[in-house]
């Protein structure tokens, strides 16, 4: 690879509902390029239940804000005219984009219908606690305002596993449906937490169906022809068959060929499973490391207290490195969304550092920390630290790593630069006071004089005779010692 390549999250959960931000991505793009992202991960275009839908909600995955449904044409980023014109931008800067696909459930159906399910336990899903009794389900999809362009296929409750909420008494609790071949996916093949977990939310889609599985992947591929997009990030995968997954990015790979990129979000910090689930996938799909993220939450709230040489024990990015995407948050460890789990403000420079200046992992920078999160209680972004660590990232994180994980507060490395990027970089960070450590960068810097590009230490370091420098940081913080960086204009 010529340049280290990264990823953003183009979007946070509290973006205003203003239909602008497919042209605030188009207009964007130019200046991503510029700080060096690779791809762009965009929130989901599909129309959701409403304009004030994040996406998740989606209702019609053949409506990219083309038809008048759910009350509105445009979704709450814009129109599809209008995504499809923000793609063409970042294919224009040589940037990946990246569609958001919410395959495991669907939302807002058109009408409701009566069919038999059970009642069963929402902490032990395999667990019936009813006999199979007639509610009345929204599971019936007609798509009015479409009226059959782009595909035919209507939705009905034989084409899901289960829903929340019985029209018919107004009673909510988790119903599986009843009929043959029907229940929860099998439990090897969904996450085991809530005794299975194939259900999560609205209409859970029924990926043993034979002609759901024929309908989203014929979808795929009309969306992948459609809007020219690079790759899929698949929400909620551990609620989603496995098996399917696997199936449908094999056909996709037969399709467009092997480089159509995909990345799944299995939300678990266990390393276990998110292995069993590479290997059920067949290394085909990248994992976002959601251990890692943990761990960066627990340090951020631990102090001093956290062992910090422990920091990538049993995270992807570790132990499987090749299919790792690294990140610090996202929409959903934001503040006050579903999974919190924020990394709180003093340790994101340290998080930010971990993944921008490593050779593991794919980084992925969250946009509420880059331009910060609205909302009522904002949260101002730190685009000035992350433009200074991309351009660290882009000019000077290569080559041979050296790693100096030996103490409980205090870790560093160094990259000793390759032939294209020969100056190379040292990093030290620390979650208690004041830290220093000799380590060694490669011989060919000796007699440099280094700076901490970062502005936390106002020392210059210079690289002795063996290649080795003492390097500083201050307290609670992160320094970056680099030679010489070229800064984008
Ligand atoms: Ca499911």
């Amino acid at each position: 690879m010529d340049k280290n390549g990264t990823m953003i999250q183009y979007f946070e959960w509290n973006l205003p509902d203003d239909g602008k931000h497919w042209q605030r991505l188009k207009d964007d793009a130019r200046h991503l390029k510029e700080i060096g992202i690779s791809l762009v991960w965009m929130p989901p275009a599909t129309k959701g239940t409403g304009t004030n839908d994040v996406g998740y909600g989606v209702y019609d995955l053949y409506d990219l804000g083309e038809f008048d449904q759910k009350g509105t044409v445009r979704t709450k980023y814009g129109t599809k005219e209008e995504y499809l014109a923000a793609i063409k931008a970042l294919h224009d800067n040589e940037i990946f984009a990246i569609a958001d696909i919410v395959l495991n459930h669907k939302a807002g159906a058109d009408e409701s219908e009566r069919f038999p399910a059970y009642e069963v336990d929402p902490t032990n899903r395999q667990n019936k606690v009813s006999e199979a009794y007639d509610i009345e389900g929204w599971t019936k999809f007609t798509f009015p305002g479409r009226k059959g362009k782009y595909s035919e296929f209507q939705w009905n409750w034989t084409h899901f596993t289960g829903t929340d909420f019985n029209q018919g008494n107004g009673k909510k609790a988790i119903y599986m449906i009843k009929g043959i071949n029907k229940g929860w996916a099998d439990d090897d093949e969904v996450d085991t937490e809530n005794g299975n977990y194939d259900y999560l939310m609205y209409a859970d889609v029924d990926f043993d169906n034979p002609d759901v599985k024929e309908e989203i992947k014929r979808w795929s591929e009309w969306y992948i022809n459609e809007t020219g997009v690079d790759g899929f990030r698949l929400d909620a995968v551990k609620h989603i068959d496995g098996e399917f997954i696997d199936e449908f990015i094999k056909n996709i790979h037969e399709k467009q060929g092997n480089d159509f990129y995909t990345v799944g979000e299995y939300w678990k910090k266990n390393h276990e499973t998110l292995e069993n689930y590479i290997e059920d996938t067949d290394w085909n799909v990248d994992l976002f490391d959601v251990p890692l993220h943990m761990n960066f939450a627990k340090a951020s709230k631990s102090g001093n207290s956290f062992d910090m040489s422990t920091l990538f024990h049993n995270t992807l990015m570790e132990k499987n490195a090749t299919i790792a995407v690294t990140f610090v948050d996202n929409h959903d460890s934001q503040p006050s969304q579903a999974l919190e789990s924020w990394v709180d403000d003093w340790f994101k420079p340290l998080a930010y550092g971990m993944i921008l200046l490593r050779e593991s992992g794919l980084p992925c920078i969250f946009y509420g920390d880059y331009y910060g999160i609205a909302g009522e209680n904002p949260i101002p972004g730190k685009q000035e630290l992350i433009d200074k660590l991309l351009s660290l990232r882009v000019n000077h994180a290569y080559g041979k790593q050296n790693d100096y994980f030996d103490h409980p507060n205090c870790i560093g490395w160094t990259r000793e630069g390759d032939e294209k990027h020969p100056a190379g970089l040292a990093v030290l960070l620390t979650n208690s006071d004041e830290g220093f450590k000799d380590m060694y960068i490669g011989k060919q810097h000796a007699g440099k004089e280094y700076v901490d590009y970062l502005g936390n230490r106002e020392e210059t370091i210079t690289i002795n005779d063996e290649g080795v420098g003492s390097f500083l940081c201050a307290p609670g913080s992160i320094s970056v010692w680099a030679e010489h960086v070229t800064v984008p204009e």
